[in-house]
């Protein structure tokens, strides 16, 4: 469904749920990240685009008059509300506490939207590292604005947004989800900077070439420590460095310091210093329309995310063989795993008129390798958040 269409779906089921016509509708994209993981917290680069799936959000005054907003959801059952007149805090069902966290934000600004009825949709997947969870908090500061009529910045709101995840949700993730939902532009992909928050927008217009998302539809419950332990590991070899983070040093100096670290945490910090570099390249490849090279730093990421930081898993590693045997042949420039890890996405840069073929194949051979049905979506780099119906 494009944007209109789930307007129009989002203001019909609005009507069934709440018997009349939403006076207000927002959108926020989900995303996938083309090349840059887990260089966020390294205060690296990462260079996200934002895509065609969406969550949506219609609201309406409510017809008492009161200061409550009830958010319902048309995948979840349960109904959230939350009151105006008090401070706003986390409480159940869980997945309000998205969009709480952003009411919360805008009333520790002194911004009241008053009582509304709201009801949610999305077409990004939840839960699939696709960030529906940034882009219902982005939604949810969009809709806002469009109900207050003041805009906010929207650097301050993916901020506002991000600490509505970590404070409401629990989750200290990174800026990068809800700065591309935010601030992403039809056409092009987003580079920024983790340690400044320095943001640029890199033109990808080139018709010739889309980006394929392939969901491995797995998930590998794991001890849950994983991220942190990646996380002390990169800290470990930073300080014995002897720098603020892995973003100050080179790959020449990781060399020469690879007598002060473990074997472990020195392919650990190859991986972070070397994707930090292979964004930066990817980003002028792409800005040049240098698409084999651009493949090829994919491919390169995902050896390093595989074999030096250890988070892949053998489907994301299933797809991307998949993905080479097609190779530059069949319309394939690379491929790579996206997201955090062990389960979760591949994300592919492909020949725009071999998405159905490459689909297929990908399709049929990974059924065949693992038993498990992938869901493959091509997305075109898509626009930030946006209000449709002021
Ligand atoms: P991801 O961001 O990768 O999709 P997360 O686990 O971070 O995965 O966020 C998913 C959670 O966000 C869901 O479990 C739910 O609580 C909340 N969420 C996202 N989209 C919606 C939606 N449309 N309706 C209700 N809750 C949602
Ligand atoms: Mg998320």
């Amino acid at each position: 469904m494009n944007l209109k269409e789930l307007a129009a779906h989002i203001a019909a089921e609005f009507q069934k749920n709440y018997g009349r016509a939403p006076r207000w509708i927002a959108a926020a994209p989900g995303r996938v990240n083309v090349i840059g993981e887990h260089t966020d917290y390294n205060d690296g680069f990462v260079l996200p685009m934002a895509i065609e799936f969406y969550t949506v959000m219609a609201a309406d005054k409510r017809p008492d008059g009161a200061g409550i907003v009830t958010l319902r959801s048309t995948s979840q059952p349960d109904t959230a509300t939350l009151d105006l007149a008090q401070t706003i805090k986390p409480a159940p069902p869980k997945w309000g506490n998205y969009p709480r966290g952003v009411f919360a934000g805008f009333q520790a600004r002194g911004v009241n939207p008053g009582g509304l009825d709201v009801l949610v949709h999305s077409t990004v997947p939840l839960g699939s590292g696709l960030s529906s969870s940034a882009a219902l908090e982005v939604c949810t500061a969009t809709l806002i604005e469009a109900v207050t009529g003041k805009a906010i910045d929207a650097e301050e709101k993916a901020l506002l947004a991000q600490k509505a995840e970590h404070d409401f949700a629990g989750v200290p993730c990174g800026i990068m989800d809800q700065f591309i939902s935010a601030l992403g532009r039809e056409g092009h992909l987003l580079l920024l900077d983790c340690r400044t928050r320095k943001t640029e927008l890199v033109p990808m217009s080139d018709p010739s070439v889309a980006l394929l998302i392939i969901n491995t539809n797995v998930k590998h419950e794991l001890s849950g420590g994983e991220y942190a332990e990646r996380r002390a590991q990169c800290e470990e070899a930073a300080a014995k460095l002897g720098v603020k983070s892995l973003r100050d040093v080179t790959a020449d100096q990781l060399e020469r310091g690879k007598a002060k670290l473990s074997e472990v945490v020195f392919r650990r910090a190859r991986h972070v210093i070397g994707e930090i570099e292979r964004t930066l390249h990817a980003a002028e490849g792409i800005r040049q329309s240098n698409w084999p090279t651009v493949g090829q730093f994919m491919y390169a990421s995902h050896y390093a995310l595989r074999d030096d930081y250890e988070v892949s898993c053998p489907e994301l590693d299933a797809v991307v063989e998949i993905a080479e045997d097609i190779g530059y042949k069949g319309g394939v420039y690379g491929c790579r795993m996206t997201g955090g890890g062990f389960g979760g996405c591949c994300v592919a840069l492909v020949k725009a008129d071999a998405v159905e073929s490459i689909s297929k194949k990908i399709a049929s051979d990974y059924k065949a390798k693992t038993g498990i049905e992938a869901t493959i979506f091509s997305s075109r780099p898509a626009a930030g958040a946006t209000i449709i119906k002021s």
